[in-house]
């Protein structure tokens, strides 16, 4: 296989076709937009099949959560992220038959993603009514040069005929349809109502606007090239270009359109500085060309590749479906400090394009240490949204402190059930554990001064006031969490969640930590935050006496207090087709049972690997994984580290496998609604922290390498307080290169390796 071979994704080697699948697997995107790769001619028009749609991160209109019964404080209103028109759509008119009004048949010959350079290529035959046939070849690019651009090229050669073709390019409609499945939580429950308003420019310029979000968006569309035939019809009702052509199957016809897609605007600050916003738009695509243009993105995508790439030998497939994972990721993140990464990426419309905790706890991990700077900005906008969350805290009766929404756009809570939504307030503890690991592994402590620590701190202040002192039975003198929902939705509102105490712990510890600290930095941060001895002295005091579920007689960690006393689910028996659960059973049913959607007290000892010994470990694996379900796409790659930890390499294998392929064989069955990218993180997670068994402790980084039997080398780079690091590992040993930056000292299998720049340091592996 040649290198470049091994960064492609080619649909002959995909097991499924279906369009809505394609369409995801396909999709390009930059953190800003995101384009479904789907049939060109499809446009609105429900002849064809398929979900073609553009999104733009954080582009999203609200409308008012119906319910049935409204209590106080429930979240008020929908948050769905836009769909916009496809920017790859094209009409063809033949013979006086067009292909937005008559279907033509398109069969889908080629598609090859190059990963190394980002440019997707794919190649459709379509048939006319009248049997014409011809081929369109596209190449198309989201750049990561200049995020705001998307560009394609498109090429059209008659097969069998020779005549007249006329294309016209042109966005005759605002949203783009939206499959709603009300079924199906986890897809998009609803679409929008935008407003299309053409704007006078030089090439089509559109606004798209919402309706009760008041986001603005504006949208050009500019021929790239100086073809005659390319005739521009601006005065026309729906401005747009059309081009008349002569076929011939020996001759084909070439022509390249850019999008501009600007920053998200307000609509009041719009009608104030028009041509401002019009302008701008227009000169990201001025007097460039494809080339140029792919280029500059070409070159961002490289570096991307230098500082992120993970090698692996032993697996051409697992090496391909890595890297597959790992550009996605690149794809979906937010990098402009006011957005995050959706659940599904740019990909599709899925869980309404909202960020949850899989961000801090699945993906952040991979930018922290291999592109810190996406890192910060997913942080920053955390913090952008910290005055919503304290307002949301004061909502539900917490005076001081902050709580962040279970899931969001604008940082507002949009979950309209509570019990898996708002309840599961360890998000709060989540971006404290994350904001300390950022900080930590780059050594930012600008971003500590001026963001970091006040979301560590006002998150803790949540939990002092969230949680109380026990006064009956093993409780008693404990600090105790009541009626919230662990990681594992399918058990709600119980009491101690061993994972949301546990990190609650960590978040107050955080808060005592950082403000020692701040006390020599920036000691008027603290007068500024309020912050009195008195409360330090109180985060101290509850995290020590925090109660930690534990039964004695299985010597287990306990997921709640009260979770022995469920039966069991019987999972073996259940039929095949009934999973995930959540479609075939009230929520009610499965919160009375002792099963798992996925890892939750185990995710408490993937953290925090000095809390147990390898034989606790072992009890609690054992006793978990008999009552998980994996229903939950998060799941396996936690199982797959732990496995590792306690020496199951067959198991860490298995799990990571189906964690490493999830969207590109369709494990979970919906990946047409949209990447799962919190598993795309989790299997960075596997690699680095389960195989390479990296872990960032007091002392540092430490590995702990043990690699499938299948497996030749798995190698990565770190970036670690302003140095990088080239770790290569096989079955033999692990060897390590500073590649960057002052000395440092790491530990392999308990042995100290000090490194300096380019002098590399080799460890035999004990077990090899
Ligand atoms: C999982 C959550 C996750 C959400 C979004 C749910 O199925 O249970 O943990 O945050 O999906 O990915």
């Amino acid at each position: 296989m040649s290198v470049d071979e091994q960064y492609q994704i080619h649909l002959q080697q995909l097991k499924h076709k279906s369009p809505g699948f394609v369409e995801t697997i396909y999709a390009l995107g930059n953190g800003h937009l995101g384009v479904r790769a789907s049939n060109p001619l499809q446009g609105n028009s429900p002849a064809y099949p398929g979900t073609p749609g553009l999104l733009v991160n954080g582009f999203y209109d609200l409308s008012p959560i119906q319910y049935g019964e409204a209590y106080f404080g429930y979240a008020h209103n929908n948050q769905t992220i836009c769909e916009l028109p496809d920017p790859r759509y094209l009409i063809f008119s033949v013979d006086g038959v067009r292909s937005d009004q008559t279907a033509y048949q398109v069969e889908m010959i080629d598609k090859t993603w190059d990963m190394a350079s980002g440019l997707l290529l794919e190649t459709f035959h379509v048939t006319m009514p009248t049997a014409k046939k011809f081929a369109l070849t596209m190449e198309s690019f989201a750049s990561q040069a200049d995020r705001h651009l998307y560009v394609v090229r498109y090429d059209v050669r008659a097969l069998n005929f020779s005549g007249p073709l006329t294309i016209i390019k042109q966005h005759d409609y605002v949203d783009q349809q939206i499959p709603r499945g009300a079924e199906d939580v986890r897809r998009a429950q609803r679409g929008n109502t935008l407003i299309q308003t053409y704007l006078p420019s030089t090439a089509p310029t559109m606004q798209f606007s919402t309706q009760k979000s008041q986001l603005g968006l504006l949208m050009t569309m500019e021929y790239l090239g100086s073809d005659p035939r390319v005739q521009l019809n601006a005065h026309a009702n729906v401005p747009n270009y059309e081009i008349q052509l002569e076929l011939t199957p020996d001759r084909s016809a070439q022509f390249t359109f850019g999008y501009s897609l600007g920053e998200i605007h307000n609509l009041l600050a719009f009608k104030l500085n028009q041509t401002h916003y019009i302008d701008k738009s227009l000169a990201r695509l001025k007097n460039r060309t494809f080339s140029d243009l792919f280029t500059a993105s070409a070159a961002r995508t490289q570096q991307f590749w230098q500082d992120s790439d993970v090698i692996i030998e032993g697996d051409p497939i697992l090496q391909k479906g890595i890297r597959f994972n790992l550009y996605h990721l690149y794809q979906a993140a937010g990098r402009d400090h006011r957005t995050d990464i959706p659940a599904k990426g740019l990909t599709g419309s899925g869980y309404e394009g909202h960020y949850f905790w899989d961000t801090e706890m699945y993906m952040l991990p991979f930018f922290i240490y291999t592109q810190p700077k996406i890192a910060k900005a997913l942080l920053s906008y955390r913090y952008a949204t910290l005055g919503a969350a304290g307002q949301r805290a004061r909502e539900m009766a917490i005076k001081s402190g902050a709580l962040f929404p279970w899931r969001t756009i604008n940082g507002e809570e949009a979950s309209a059930y509570f019990p898996a939504g708002t309840a599961q307030v360890h998000i709060n503890a989540d971006i404290a554990y994350a904001t300390d690991q950022y900080i930590r592994a780059t050594n930012d402590t600008d971003f500590l001064i001026s963001a970091g620590f006040e979301l560590i701190l006002e998150t803790a202040r949540f939990w002092l006031a969230y949680g109380n002192y026990g006064e009956h039975g093993p409780q008693a003198g404990h600090f105790v969490i009541n009626r919230v929902t662990g990681p594992d939705e399918y058990t709600a509102l119980i009491d101690n969640n061993y994972y949301t105490n546990r990190m609650a712990q960590h978040n107050m510890r955080l808060a005592v930590k950082y403000a020692v600290k701040l006390q020599q930095l920036a000691p008027d941060k603290l007068t500024e935050l309020a912050v009195t001895d008195e409360e330090i002295a109180n985060f101290k005091q509850a995290a020590a006496d925090m109660y930690l579920p534990y039964d004695e007689k299985h010597q287990i960690k306990l997921q709640d207090d009260n979770a022995l006393n469920r039966p069991r689910f019987d999972i073996e028996n259940e039929p095949a087709a009934n999973f995930p659960l959540l479609l075939h059973y009230h929520p009610l049913v499965l919160y009375r049972y002792q099963v798992n959607k996925q890892a939750d007290t185990l995710m408490s000892d993937f953290l925090f690997p000095l809390d147990q010994d390898q034989a606790q470990l072992r009890r609690d694996y054992n006793y978990y994984e008999g009552i998980t379900t994996h229903d939950s796409s998060l799941s396996r790659a936690i199982f797959s580290i732990l496995a590792n930890r306690i020496d199951d390499s067959k198991k860490a294998q298995a799990y990571f496998m189906d964690t490493a392929l999830t969207d590109l064989t369709d494990l979970q069955g919906n990946s047409e609604d949209g990447i799962h990218a919190a598993n795309m993180g989790g299997s960075w997670l596997s690699l680095v922290y389960g195989f390479a068994g990296m872990h960032f402790g007091m002392e540092g980084l430490t590995f702990a390498p043990q690699l499938p039997a299948s497996w030749f080398r798995l190698s990565f780079k770190i970036k670690y307080r302003n140095r990088q690091l080239d770790v290569d590992i096989n079955q033999e040993t692990a060897r390590f290169i500073l590649l960057s930056g002052a000395p440092l000292t790491i530990y392999c299998q308990q042995q100290a390796c000090d490194l300096s720049q380019d002098m590399p340091v080799t460890v035999p592996l004990k077990n090899a």
